[in-house]
């Protein structure tokens, strides 16, 4: 089992992977401090950022990223787009339905991991699913999803139909949120229990074993192959 991490700026990640390689898979945030989550799709510095960084590390996405609207047909946006398909990566998106379905306009093929599945009611995210079949969605900050430890019913028929599709997810954007990864943790496993243990152990683990550790296990490869260097 193992965690994908992204951060602002990317050395903390950097960190984590080196302290933990077996549990962590990288993603490259394109922000240099959390600041930047309200300013990076107009600021023409990021996809060099990018680039340098994609140079000397590894990652399994880029992202986790904010996008509104029509900053999703940024120039800036669209170059992260081209970099992730030129790399082999996914994308790791905070966004709603509507900006989502503007990525999959811009590149059809992209894949896409949904963060907090938009924070949309659950018929909207199966009718993306069922449009999409390169998009996944993480469960993090999701607390609507159960209640007093049950599965809401419009939950439960869409996590049975789609139990290929989603992951459970932590949303550790600020340091206080690390002492409550446990506590996370026990609700997660509350309202998993409701499900077949096939469905829930693919949404608490597996889900993210074939997508994201096989991904990542992907571009390691190919990198390794390219740079004829070894795994670093
Ligand atoms: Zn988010």
């Amino acid at each position: 089992m193992r965690a994908l991490v992204s951060s602002s700026n990317d050395d903390g990640t950097q960190q984590l992977y080196q302290a933990a390689p077996e549990l962590i898979i990288p993603a490259l945030r394109p922000y240099r401090q959390r600041s930047e989550l309200t300013t990076w799709t107009r600021d023409e510095s990021v996809p060099g950022y990018l680039e340098s960084r994609l140079r000397q590390y590894r990652y399994v996405a880029i992202g986790e990223f904010h996008v509104h609207g029509a900053q999703a047909d940024a120039p800036v946006v669209r170059r992260v787009l081209a970099l992730a398909r030129q790399h082999g990566l996914m994308l790791h998106v905070h966004a709603d339905a509507d900006t989502l379905e503007r990525f999959y306009l811009h590149d059809p093929s992209a894949r896409i991991l949904w963060a907090h599945a938009g924070f949309e009611g659950p018929a909207r995210v199966a009718a993306l699913l069922e449009r999409h079949r390169n998009l996944w969605a993480d469960l993090s900050m999701r607390g609507d999803i159960a209640a007093e430890g049950k599965l809401r019913p419009d939950w439960h028929s869409v996590l049975i139909k789609h139990p290929d599709r989603f992951m459970v997810g932590t949303d550790t954007y600020t340091p206080s949120r690390w002492d409550q990864v446990g506590a996370h943790a026990r609700w997660a496993r509350g309202w998993l229990a409701d499900l077949p243990q096939e469905v829930a152990e693919r949404i608490a683990w597996r889900n993210g074993e074939e997508v994201l550790t096989a991904a990542f296990i992907a571009v390691s490869n190919r990198q390794s192959a390219e740079s004829g260097a070894q795994p670093r």
